[in-house]
């Protein structure tokens, strides 16, 4: 089955091809320029991006891979959770593609696809335990099956990523700052009480890691020479070398901080009666990129003696080919919608269930 993906949740418009759940082609363009002046997403920017960008993507989809829409087998598109006006325009362009050429449209909840990714091209043995660590969610997932999705815990505030990125803004560190936090804290020992590992005195799976960032705030506000007077350009190369120490050592600690926390709700997770034994872990999302955390979890599951899957660095941030191989694998289970599909901008907590739409946000 060939699956056409269209992502447009939040600040990347995507399009992609998957056959069978195998990638094919993608095409990404990223807005981070546009709203790294701002510090963040602006949603009515990203909105009009999306539309300006989403017609030459698809030609140029189409014409890298000499296929056509008559090859396409079903339409599968992100309804969220995300940005309302921004998930509203990749519906628009799936449901007219679908109309228009006769063929299925599929619903991808953005959640899902994020964890598919890290089962692009491989077998995942379930029932799976899965962490999501994104820009906008942090969860703990059981995944029965790749279709039947529990989340055992989530943060009650912001997320991981949002840590990471206002942690690098109060550092004057360029917008998405998480990336730039992982680079500076590379390849050197973190100060393991310099920040608190939050919210682990208790015996839950959730998160909750505000509190963290106000720690670096305080922090950075207390200790000048770690506020850059001038800000990098975003998007070049990052040389860890090029910064100063002491701004190095507060990225590394942060990294330990949010891995270490990660770890410690993980490791009780798998413990947990309620959860079963587990026989993979999974994690994907933006943040499931950054090499401190990709190392815990590789020692965790040595440890644990279970296979990790983690998707390739470029498909753990938004993309279109998590959207097309999450739709192979709906497709094939006989999952479709109709034209009267919705946007879910956010998360219900009612059980999840592609027929009647709430999301696992
Ligand atoms: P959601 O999927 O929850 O709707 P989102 O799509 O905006 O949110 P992603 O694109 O999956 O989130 O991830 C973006 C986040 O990942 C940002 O917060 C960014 O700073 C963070 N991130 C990206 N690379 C790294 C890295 N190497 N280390 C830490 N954080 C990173
Ligand atoms: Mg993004
Ligand atoms: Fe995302």
């Amino acid at each position: 089955m060939l699956c056409l993906g269209i992502e447009t949740s939040c600040d990347e418009t995507a399009v992609a091809l998957c056959d069978d759940g195998r990638p094919v082609a993608e095409k990404l363009a990223s807005q981070i320029d546009v709203h790294a002046l701002f510090g963040g997403v602006v949603p009515e920017l990203a909105s009009r991006e999306h539309l300006r960008r989403m017609g030459p993507l698809l030609r140029a989809l189409f014409t890298e891979t000499g296929l056509g829409l008559a090859d396409v087998d079903a339409l599968a598109v992100a309804r969220g959770p995300g940005l309302l006006g921004s998930l509203l325009i990749g519906l628009a362009t799936a449901k007219a593609l679908a109309l228009g050429a006769g063929k299925p449209l599929i619903g991808v909840d953005h959640l899902h696809a994020h964890l598919m990714a890290a089962a692009i091209g491989r077998d995942v043995p379930y029932p799976a335990l899965g962490l999501l660590v994104s820009g906008g969610h942090t969860q703990i997932m059981l995944l029965r099956s790749a279709l039947d999705i529990a989340v055992l815990g989530r943060t009650l505030d912001d997320a991981a990523g949002e840590a990471f990125d206002k942690a690098a803004k109060s550092l004057n560190l360029p917008y998405p700052g998480g990336v730039y936090i992982d680079a500076l804290g590379r390849d050197i020992e973190a100060e393991r009480g310099l920040f608190p590992r939050p919210f682990l005195d208790n015996r839950n799976l959730d998160f909750s890691f505000s509190g963290l960032k106000t720690a670096v705030a305080t922090y950075v506000a207390a200790h000048s020479e770690l506020r850059l007077d001038v800000m990098p350009s975003p998007g070049g190369p990052i040389d860890p070398l090029d910064w100063p120490m002491a701004m190095r050592k507060v990225c590394a600690a942060l990294n330990f901080a949010i891995a270490d926390t990660l770890r410690v709700k993980m490791e009780r997770a798998l413990d947990a009666r309620d959860t079963g034994p587990v026989r993979a872990l999974l994690a994907a999302g933006g943040v499931a990129a950054n090499s401190r955390i990709r190392e815990m979890l590789t020692d965790l599951t040595a440890r644990r003696g279970l296979p990790l899957f983690l998707p390739q660095p470029k498909l753990c941030a938004d993309n279109a080919t998590m959207i097309a191989a999450t739709g192979c694998l709906l497709g094939r289970a006989g999952l479709t919608h109709g034209l009267d599909l919705d946007a879910v901008p956010r998360g219900r907590k009612v059980p999840w269930d592609y027929r009647t739409g709430p999301s696992l946000g």
